[in-house]
């Protein structure tokens, strides 16, 4: 596959984007064909850009069909109501189903091997974010890889609310206890595409895009997403090159000179600013030509 010139980014690590272009809050906005398969003249649902259950404001109306739907609702799911749900419940995020929301949660204690479990009110669990950090873009390394894995070095991991469990420790005389949080990294780096997408679509609009790499592995006919998807070597929004408005999330834009469109995103950026930036190869936009 050396011959398509898309495999591999630019040879140069100082192309880091430069001038990443901040968004604020957007009205929302009609698309009238699917982002994902581009169908038009079918039913098309909203999608949201970044997804409601975390705050996520923008809208594009019309812009999904059915199918090209289930497939992102199925990313969401594990992201959202999975991994993340007793943060959000804790933060008080929106949800659409509020009886879907836990009341008690699980601790551990004692050894591993033979754990006691506590039950505790949610009010007393710590709200745990835990996002993980990956290595750059393969496309960006010029590495190919087997599979479309994502690499990861770690994770960053934010504890709020520890007031209820440092109670119970003093209540209970526990030196210590453990809670179990579910990770997904795999379909996080296919939200994060998703994210990326969406705000591409709006700004430039799907056939502006000569190619557009990230969306089978957004809709899971492939599993690349390790080649689109990653962390930069620097960070780029949170370095101060960027004036960014203050809301929980940020995204912005580069573009690069053959066209590469690079969209850098940092998530609960409110809450730490220290979250993980991540920076997705969207596509290649097409050139004028001369
Ligand atoms: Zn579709």
């Amino acid at each position: 596959m050396a011959s398509n010139p898309s495999q591999h980014g630019p040879s140069d690590d100082q192309s880091v984007p430069r001038a990443l272009r901040p968004y604020g809050r957007a009205p929302a906005r009609e698309m009238g064909y699917c982002i994902y398969c581009g169908a038009r003249g079918v039913r098309l649902t909203r999608e949201h850009v970044i997804p409601h259950a975390i705050g996520g404001h923008l809208v594009l109306r019309e812009a999904s069909c059915d199918t090209c739907c289930q497939a992102t609702a199925e990313v969401e799911r594990a992201v959202l109501h999975e991994s993340l749900l007793l943060f959000r419940t804790k933060l008080d995020y929106p949800t659409r189903k509020k009886q879907g929301r836990p009341a008690r949660a699980s601790l551990e204690t004692g050894r591993p091997d033979d754990p006691t479990v506590l039950d505790v009110p949610v009010a007393d669990a710590p709200a745990v974010l835990m996002l993980p950090v990956f290595a750059w873009p393969r496309w960006w390394a010029q590495r190919v890889g087997a599979d479309g894995t994502v690499d990861g070095f770690g994770y960053r991991i934010v504890l709020l609310g520890t007031g209820g469990v440092a109670r119970l420790l003093r209540d209970q005389q526990l030196d210590h206890v453990r809670f179990r949080v579910k990770t997904y990294d795999y379909a996080f780096a296919r939200l994060l595409a998703k994210i990326a997408w969406g705000h591409a679509v709006l700004e430039w609009g799907r056939d502006a895009f000569e190619e557009v790499f990230v969306v089978p592995g957004i809709l899971g006919s492939e599993r690349d997403m390790g080649q689109w998807v990653g962390c930069p070597k620097k960070r780029v929004m949170t370095s101060g090159r960027v004036k960014l408005p203050s809301q929980p999330h940020h995204v912005g834009h580069a573009v690069l000179p053959e066209g590469w469109v690079v969209t850098s995103i940092q998530l609960f950026a409110d809450i730490d600013p220290e979250m993980p930036e991540y920076m997705v190869v969207v596509g290649r936009l097409r050139q004028p030509s001369s």
